[in-house]
């Protein structure tokens, strides 16, 4: 089938992500635009006006999740919702989460302005506390929506000084109604930037997002003999840090045994007493292992586990191990995959399929209608930095093609 086409205005929508990124602008060139802040509320202003000179409608839902609708031929079919969010970590990016949400305004708007109005409606989304740095856990909007946390949970969410997400949500104006949220939605799409250096190291400016690695949290307690650290011949010891210490490396020597994305990573390593004089009595690490498949992560995780207790038995500490997290791998819809990937081709935009390795509301989307991702190539593979960057014309590139993947699944009966 030949659908319409139209070409995004590529100007006006640099500009744009560069207006937004005024808003916490940070010395180095970042933002700290934490959710439900001055600023966010800001940020959202001007999202809701750029909406309602584009002629859209837009609507809050109870979580503070913003939707610009752009009618569509037949206004009782499901909408296809497409975007991203606004919130940052501090000092974090200018293109993290604004590049989905812009994009999104920018196809709609081009969409508007060359007369074409696809047979379903299509909503640009702005998702609420994305990130999760101000009110843990992280895209509580979207899962909300996917029935995974009730509203009063998320309401209730307290940041570090004491105030509440509904609070907040009141404080700014951008408590919406619950009836304000989707009922069926055809697809959600999110454009959003790699955070990684793999398309830049494979020369590619895109990516088709199949899908998202699975996460599992473990924390392990090493317990052994406390000791003054002189008077203690190196044979007689247990000591729990040179256990933790060989654990760090076996898990990053067991990850690479593995092929990309799969990764396993000690953040946290604490020692009690931690003094310098004495071996310690206890450590507690914690264990982060990724894997894009429910079968990859339960075995990586449980080589890991038995790797551990091996590695205690020979230095002779007592070991405990918690999972404290368990996140199962995300699966994008195919048939969208397959449609990035077309669109691209279509295009002569070189590009591949890759697994995403770091949480987005698509997750939570994915459980409630088709959905996937497209990947924007990012400077030096970096994010959640004020250096974060991107090259232009990877985003004009990648808007073209999601204005198709959009379009193409908006005329579907
Ligand atoms: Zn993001």
């Amino acid at each position: 089938m030949q659908t319409q086409s139209a070409t995004i205005d590529g100007v006006r929508l640099l500009a744009r992500v560069e207006e937004m990124a005024r808003i916490g602008a940070t010395p180095a060139g970042g933002v700290t635009r934490l959710t439900l802040t001055d600023e966010d509320r800001r940020a959202r202003d001007l999202f809701d006006a750029w909406c309602g000179a584009a002629g859209l409608t837009v609507r809050i839902d109870d979580m503070g999740t913003q939707y610009a609708r752009y009618e569509g031929g037949d206004p009782a079919l499901p909408p296809v919702l497409v975007g991203s969010h606004l919130d940052s970590v501090p000092l974090g990016g200018r293109y993290d989460g604004p590049l989905g949400v812009l994009t999104a305004l920018e196809v709609v708007t081009a969409l508007r302005e060359r007369g074409i109005r696809p047979r379903r409606a299509i909503e640009v989304v702005n998702f609420t506390n994305e990130e999760g740095v101000r009110f843990e856990p992280a895209m509580v909007a979207s899962a909300v929506l996917a029935g995974k946390y009730t509203p009063a949970f998320v309401h209730s969410l307290r940041d570090r000084a004491g105030r509440t997400y509904g609070e907040e949500l009141d404080r700014i104006g951008y408590r919406g109604a619950v009836e304000n949220r989707p009922g069926a939605v055809h697809a959600y799409l999110e454009l959003h930037i790699e955070q990684g250096p793999v398309l830049e190291a494979a020369g590619l400016p895109i990516a088709a997002v199949e899908g998202i690695v699975g996460i599992r949290w473990c924390e392990i307690v090493l317990r052994g003999q406390p000791q003054h650290a002189g008077p203690s011949p190196m044979g007689t010891r247990r000591d729990a840090m040179v256990a933790a210490a060989r654990i760090v490396v076996a898990a990053r020597d067991l990850a690479r045994s593995y092929p990309d994305p799969v990764v396993a990573t000690v953040g946290r390593l604490t020692p009690s007493p931690g003094v310098i004089n004495q071996i310690p009595a206890e450590v507690v690490l914690s264990l982060d292992v990724r894997h894009w498949t429910a079968e990859g992560l339960a075995e990586i995780s449980d080589r890991a586990q038995e790797m551990a207790r091996k590695i205690a038995a020979e230095e002779g500490v007592e070991i405990a191990i918690a999972t404290v997290q368990d996140i199962p791998p995300t699966h994008f819809d195919r048939r969208i995959v397959d449609l990035f990937a077309a669109e691209a081709h279509a295009r002569g935009v070189p590009h591949r399929r890759m697994v995403a390795s770091a949480g987005h509301d698509a997750a939570y989307m994915n459980l409630i209608c088709p959905t996937a991702m497209l990947f924007v190539r990012t400077v030096g593979g970096r994010s959640h930095c004020e250096t974060e960057a991107i090259a232009g014309e990877d985003a004009i590139v990648a808007a073209e093609i999601l204005c198709g993947a959009v379009l193409r699944l908006a005329e579907e009966v």
